[in-house]
Order: structure tokens, then sequence, then C-alpha cells
């Protein structure tokens, strides 16, 4: 291999940039070239290249987002769409990829790699936190730090006002963000995709809660949860307990952005690092991950087809525990 193409796909993360930055600058330290290809699979299809230099990734480890913009490309599903992709990139003499970004990217990544005989070594991005292979996903860290630092401010307002504050966190069928963020923010009860918690359920939890003179109440629901989202289950509640005084807040977009915590620095340098060292030592079709603080490789096929489950037992239990 001697140059390198380098994207981001799918949803941004925090972390993505200071990972941009180690791949691009261990790819030039082992005296290879590096093309930043814009807007992922669509920067491909429509030529989007910049080559790239040590500056190039200057003053960016801090940057939420991702300075190589990402996408959501319809073409790329296409064999038409992705034959444009590698007469693109051939044009400009890529002959690998790092791809950073979630299992849709690595579908992608998958397919394109086996089709045109691309090496391609992706990296996982996403603030879910949704995949198979590592223990933590890029932005992840952050994005729970983001909603812990909002619950403890909607707390300060639900104590004041004896309130119940319903809160709508991110994650799509992961409830690593709401169970995490939920600990650390001694939320009352969490609604998660992964544990089916009823109506029912959860009504009766708030009972004991009240009865235990409880002041205020944060229940952490999960966007992927079965019960309709935050303000659906608000407004069952309400239906039920009519004294409540209930708000429901969705903290949306705001969970992608912002400053890369330490943490999310740290682990996107490791795999930005990881990434061109095994591309370049001529492995394909692998994510670099991080398991129990040990990078390791998964095959692509194994990430795409292995179900993921990383909530544990125990803080399932303990959540209950520590609610009373
Ligand atoms: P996130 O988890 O943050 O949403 P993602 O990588 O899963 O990230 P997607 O939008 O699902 O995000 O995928 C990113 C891009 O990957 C798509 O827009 C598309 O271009 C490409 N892609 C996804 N699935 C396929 C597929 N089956 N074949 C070809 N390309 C695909």
């Amino acid at each position: 291999i001697t140059k390198l193409g380098i994207f981001t796909s799918g949803g941004d993360a925090p972390g993505m940039n200071a990972c941009i930055r180690a791949a691009v600058r261990t790819a030039l330290h082992a005296g290879k070239s590096v093309v930043g290809i814009y807007q992922g699979y669509q920067g491909m299809i429509e030529a989007n290249f910049h080559e790239m230099n040590s500056r190039s990734v200057s003053n960016i480890i801090q940057l939420g987002g991702t300075i190589l913009k990402t996408a959501r490309c319809k073409a790329f599903h296409t064999a038409e769409g992705r034959q444009k992709a590698y007469d693109n990139i051939k044009a400009v003499g890529i002959d690998g990829l790092i791809a950073i970004g979630g299992d849709g990217t690595f579908t992608g990544a998958e397919i394109f790699s086996r089709e045109h005989n691309i090496p391609v070594v992706c990296i996982p991005g996403t603030i879910d936190n949704d995949l198979y292979g590592s223990d933590f996903t890029l932005g992840y860290d952050t994005a729970t730090n983001t909603v812990i630092e909002a619950i403890d401010k909607i707390r300060d307002t639900a104590a004041s006002h004896d309130r119940l504050f319903f809160v709508e966190v991110m994650g799509r069928d992961s409830g690593c963000i709401a169970l995490n963020a939920g600990i650390a923010g001694g939320a009352e009860a969490i609604l998660l995709p992964e544990k089916a918690t009823g109506i029912e359920e959860l009504c009766n939890q708030l009972e004991s809660a009240a009865k235990s003179k409880k002041s205020s109440t944060i229940v952490i629901v999960a966007e992927g949860e079965e019960n309709g989202g935050a303000y659906n289950v608000a407004k069952e509640v309400k239906a039920r307990f009519n004294f409540y005084d209930t708000k429901v807040t969705i903290l949306g977009h705001l969970q992608r952005g912002g400053s890369p915590s330490s943490f999310d620095r740290v682990l996107a340098s490791r795999l930005g690092f990881a990434a061109v060292r095994h591309l370049l030592s001529g492995k394909t079709r692998i994510m670099v991950g991080i398991r129990g603080n040990e990078i390791q490789t998964t095959p692509l096929e194994e990430v795409l087809n292995k179900k993921v489950f990383k909530l544990s037992e125990d803080m399932l239990e303990m959540m209950e525990v520590l609610s009373i």
C-alpha cells in the first residue's frame, strides 16, 4: 500500500477527528501518502478528495464532529455506484481504505472490498456503542457525559418544583447511554430496549418512590425502548397518576456534538494508529476495537453477524436497588 484513503460515514461522533489525526499521522510516519475522502461514500462517488499532510490534522484533536464531513449515500447501495467510487479512487492511486463509522458503513466497506479487491480496515465510530468486537465505540463516552450534565441540570429544576421528568436519550437499539447515564445521574427508573419494562411496572416503581417522599423523580427513556418514547410514556403515566407534574425533555442531537472526552481522544488515537498499522501489514476486512483495554481485531463479517449485549446484569439489578 502506498496511498491510503480515509473517510467518516454514517452518524458523526465526538472523537472522529482525533482518530483521523492519528490515522493520517501514522500513515505519513510510515512514508505513505494520505487522501481525505469527504462525505463518506458520497465523496468517493463524486471524487471529493483532498491530499492530506501532517498539518491538515493540526488543532483538531479537541473538535467534535468530523472535518472530513459525513453523509448517508444511497448510490453506494448499487453496484454501479460502487463501480464509480472504485474508478475514482483508482484514478488517484488510493490502494487501501480506512473507514470510520457504524454498522452501515461496515456493511458498505465489506461489500466494496470484496467486489473490487481493495483492502479496508474499519474503526467503530458511533455514540450508540452498539457494535460487536469493541467494548466501546468512539463518541459513546462523550455522549454519556453530555447526558449526565443535562440530567444534573434537570435535577435542579425537578427538585425545586417536585416534578417528574422523562428524559429521552439516544442510542437506537442500544441502551448503553441510557443505563450508564441513568446510573451516573441517579435516575429513578430507566426504560431500555434490552429489558422490557411496561407502564404498569414503571408506575409501581414511581408509586414506591412517591411513598418514600422523594421530592423529584427522573426517568430515563432510551429512544429504542418499547413504550413509544418519552412523550408517550409521560402521557400514560399522567393518565394513571394525575397528581404528578410531568415534564418531558428530548435531548436529541446535542448528544452527538461537543469536544471529545479524554477517554474518547485516547481511544480514537489508539484505534486510528492500530487501524493503519494493520492495513499496512496486509490485513483487510477487519474492525479494530478495544476489549479489556487491549486493541483487538475482529473480521468485519463477524462484527456484522453477531448480536451485542453490552449491559451487565449486575448493573441492571444495582439500578433498582439504588433507586429506593
Ligand atoms: P450510525 O450507526 O451512526 O448510523 P452507520 O455507519 O450505521 O452509522 P448508515 O447510514 O447505516 O450509518 O451507513 C452509512 C452508509 O454506508 C450508507 O449511507 C451507505 O452509503 C453505506 N451502506 C450501508 N449499508 C450498505 C449496504 N448494504 N450496501 C452498500 N452500502 C451500504
